[in-house]
């Protein structure tokens, strides 16, 4: 079997297709994985700054409140000289806690820089304002009578000024009220107020920035997730196109051409072809095999006629077609005592240039053919007319030309009988076409007689 010649094969392999495929689907699975992650990090980054902007707000708020409560519960002290608002101030101030809470919460969100500034310096005012507050309430409580001891820590702990100290009640009232409506508390507690704010722009600023940023690199990544989907899509309608045109099409093909028993097509991709190519060649060996084989099974090897079992198989076959024929029955006179004078194989030889002369002096439409030792059959077809002159015309050349042979071979002669039938092989032609050569061999041998249907006789 012949190799098939890598050089004449064109196409796409389907190994090198499938890599190329595998490396673009990793690359673009690669990208798109890496722009998720970034697109979920954005993501991440602009809840948290939100979460962040809403916690600062409330810390804001909560700084705001305390401070204005505390102002409010003193201020209402400083008018009222009610003792409850004192226990008030107090418990915000030790106990509610809010701007110590805010503070606390602020150190959550690590929040440096100018924002934190701004309220860790509203806090510093506030706790500046409220040792001045706490001095008020001294001076109320003092102006009040009030036992001290009864009082909080805060209020026993803080000392008047000798100044202070001298004044009347009415004074004191007075001086406290000063101390809490005054212009430089106003003023302080407008600053404190004004630090709030700027915190809280600070943070609106930066998560704006944030927020800004985040979401452009967030479409960004986006239109890019669509592009390389995109990209997905049309690689796998390819790879789909690919598949079917280079694999599936040729092996439907492939089954169909070996189902009719034929040589497969020259398709699809380099590793089909490559295939189409090996199978032809043993499909063309095998083909030439099997018609060695059916010429040997055929053949008689010695003359190269057809041999018995062919003869019989044509015999069924012009039986079942039923259009006019001949069967003429050669044998060769004496046969015997060629092979006994001159040996075996001067007598195969004889056998030869017999059948080698029926072959020549028969048409290409009558067979041939030997059915036994020195026997011999020819079926004469495609006739309008019993063929008996012309048959025995041609025998008698035969004869001359085998009586006097210009070789080195002996002598011989035939005797030749034959039968017409206008219906195809019948079963009793064969007997009627021998019944006619015995006739011949005891009338002498070397001749042709034809089977008289008339008379059925010789
Ligand atoms: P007849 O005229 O009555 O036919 O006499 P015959 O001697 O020819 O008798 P027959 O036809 O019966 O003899 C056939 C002989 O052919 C017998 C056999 O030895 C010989 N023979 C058969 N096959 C072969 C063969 O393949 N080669 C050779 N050389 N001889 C064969
Ligand atoms: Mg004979």
């Amino acid at each position: 079997m012949n190799e098939p010649r890598k050089k004449t094969i064109r196409g796409i392999k389907i190994r090198n297709l499938n890599l190329v495929m595998l490396s673009v689907s990793c690359i673009l699975y690669i990208l798109l994985i890496y722009s998720t992650i970034q697109s979920m990090h954005k993501y991440n980054s602009m809840v948290n700054t939100t979460d962040r902007h809403i916690a600062c707000e409330e810390i804001s708020t909560l700084v705001a409140d305390g401070s204005n409560y505390l102002t409010e519960q003193v201020r209402l002290y400083t008018v009222t000289m009610d003792t409850t608002h004192l226990d008030n101030y107090f418990t915000e101030a030790n106990t509610t806690r809010r701007r110590d809470t805010a503070l606390e919460k602020l150190r959550n969100y690590h929040t440096d820089g100018e924002a934190y500034s701004y309220l860790t310096s509203a806090l510093e005012n506030s706790n500046n304002l409220m040792m001045q507050e706490i001095y008020a309430m001294k001076l109320i409580s003092t102006a009040q009578g009030y036992d001290m001891a009864a009082l909080q820590e805060d209020i026993q702990n803080t000392f008047l000024t000798e100044a202070d100290q001298a004044l009347s009640p009415e004074e004191m009232i007075e001086k406290a009220r000063d101390i809490v409506f005054g212009t430089d508390y106003q003023e302080s507690k407008a600053k404190i107020m004004k630090d709030i704010s700027y915190f809280v722009d600070n943070v609106v600023e930066y998560t704006q920035l944030v927020q800004k940023e985040s979401s452009a690199v967030l479409k960004r990544s986006l239109v890019r997730q669509q592009i390389l989907i995109s990209i997905l899509f049309i690689e796998n309608l390819i790879v789909f196109f690919l598949i079917v045109r280079l694999i599936i099409n040729p092996l439907q093909i492939y089954v169909k051409n070996i189902k009719e028993d034929k040589r497969l097509e020259f398709v699809g991709s380099y590793e089909f072809k490559y295939l189409a190519l090996t199978y032809n060649n043993i499909f063309e060996l095998n083909a030439a095999n099997e018609l060695s084989l059916r010429h040997q099974a055929e053949h008689d090897p010695l003359t190269g006629l057809i041999n018995r079992g062919a003869f019989d198989q044509l015999k069924d076959h012009f039986g079942a077609i039923q259009s006019p024929l001949a069967l003429l029955i050669i044998d060769v006179d004496k046969f015997k005592l060629i092979n006994d004078g001159y040996g075996h194989e001067a007598g195969d030889h004889v056998l030869k240039k017999v059948a080698a002369l029926l072959a020549d002096s028969f048409r290409s439409t009558d067979y041939p053919a030997r059915i036994g030792g020195d026997e011999f059959a020819v079926i004469l077809t495609d006739l309008s007319a019993n063929p008996k002159e012309l048959v025995q015309t041609k025998i008698r050349n035969m004869n001359e030309l085998l009586k006097n042979p210009n070789d080195d071979l002996p002598p011989v002669s035939l005797s030749v009988g034959g039968a017409y039938s206008e219906i195809g092989f019948t079963d009793d032609l064969y007997k009627k076409a021998d019944a006619a050569l015995y006739q011949v061999k005891e009338h002498g041998r070397c001749g042709c007689r034809f089977f008289d249907e008339g008379t059925d006789h010789i």
